[in-house]
């Protein structure tokens, strides 16, 4: 009874703070707010657009438009804190736009965070959401929230694999029995690909091209693994040479070359983290498999690409920018029962 008061006054949220996009969910609720992780600040004072409202969907399409007395920033990097006052003026409007606060309440949440933060980073993330408005604050690992978003028995002494690819760390992990037997968190993902793609336009066709357009290659034709049928895209960019805007053709084959390092840094990263699983282990995973998720598991043939790399059975989740927001909402419905196990202060 008294939960469902509490529920109606203060819900319970659970954050994915993520490097390119936050998602809450509430508890019953599921998904309420899912938007870039992007401020618009006035440059000199560094105040919130907007009266603390230029957050999101709206701050992104600023990027690299803006005029000089503006600017909009992504105060994660890598899946770390980089600007602890704009994260913190993020977290408290996205916050409130999920929870639409009543009687001044502070919610409890779960946030989902990288596997291999400092105590320093984790004090960050703990004091950020703390002077956001946040009250109880439990710290879930993000492949681990993953892993439940995703429906995978960890609960079970069977060995389950999840790689959460999203645009500036991957987290991989292998869990057994609710807890990671092994795991690594990599600086390589989304972002990486999109500079690799950068540097590939530069170098064969002389043509500067920013990051957003690279991406948007990436997306349109970038596929991991060859296609029945590849495909092309026009790229606008700047002559090296001369300056002048000048346009080319690239087709899905030479986006696939560019993207080789970093997706094969990728591969490398999950087998060093299965090379550390004990053999028992490593049999599950010829069964039970690696599931993908976040934005990046959306690249044309990723899973193909792991498949015949891996040797072992790979799959996606059915919708990947969203697993360990789905995740953490799961465990809202369970905190009573499981929040000894979250980390409920900063180590
Ligand atoms: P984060 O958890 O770091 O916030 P997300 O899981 O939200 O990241 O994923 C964002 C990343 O996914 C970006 O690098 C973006 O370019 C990439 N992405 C989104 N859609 C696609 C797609 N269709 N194909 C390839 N990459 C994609
Ligand atoms: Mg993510």
């Amino acid at each position: 009874m008294f939960s469902r008061v509490r529920d109606w006054l203060c819900p319970d949220l659970g954050i994915d703070l993520g490097t390119a996009n936050t998602l809450i969910a509430v508890r019953g609720q599921g998904i309420v707010v899912d938007e870039p992780s992007v401020v618009a600040l006035e440059k000199g004072s560094r105040r919130v657009l907007g009266r603390g409202t230029a957050v999101g969907k709206l701050a992104r399409q600023m990027m690299g438009r803006t005029p000089e007395s503006i600017t909009a920033i992504q105060p994660l990097r890598q899946g770390v804190i980089a600007d602890f006052e704009v994260c913190e003026a993020m977290l408290r409007y996205l916050m409130q736009k999920a929870a639409q606060q009543r009687g001044g309440m502070r919610p409890r949440v779960v946030i989902a965070v990288p596997c291999e933060l400092t105590p320093v980073e984790k004090r960050v993330i703990f004091n950020s959401a703390e002077r956001a408005g946040a009250g109880r604050i439990y710290l879930i690992e993000k492949v681990k929230a993953a892993s439940i978003g995703a429906g995978l028995p960890i609960s079970e002494p069977i060995a389950n694999m999840v790689c959460d690819i999203g645009s500036g760390t991957t987290e991989i992990a292998v869990l057994s029995l609710a807890e990671m037997v092994a795991s690594r968190s990599l600086k390589v993902a989304g972002d990486e690909v999109d500079n690799a793609i950068v540097n590939y336009v530069r170098r064969k066709f002389s043509l500067r091209i920013g990051v957003r357009s690279a991406e948007q290659l990436k997306i349109d034709v970038g596929s991991a693994y060859p296609l029945d049928e590849e495909l092309h895209a026009e790229v606008r960019g700047l002559d090296i040479m001369s300056g002048i805007p000048r346009k080319a053709i690239i087709s899905s084959e030479e986006v696939r070359e560019a993207m080789q390092e970093p997706l094969g840094a990728l591969l490398e990263g999950v087998r060093s983290v299965i090379e550390r699983c004990a053999p028992e282990l490593i049999a599950d995973l010829a069964e039970t498999g690696l599931v993908l998720c976040g934005g990046t598991a959306l690249l044309r043939g990723i899973d193909a690409l792991f498949r015949e790399q891996l040797g072992i059975p790979v799959r996606i989740d059915e919708d990947p920018l969203t697993t360990t927001a789905r995740g953490t909402a799961i465990c809202l419905e369970h905190l009573q029962h499981w929040k000894g196990r979250f980390q409920s202060e900063a180590a």
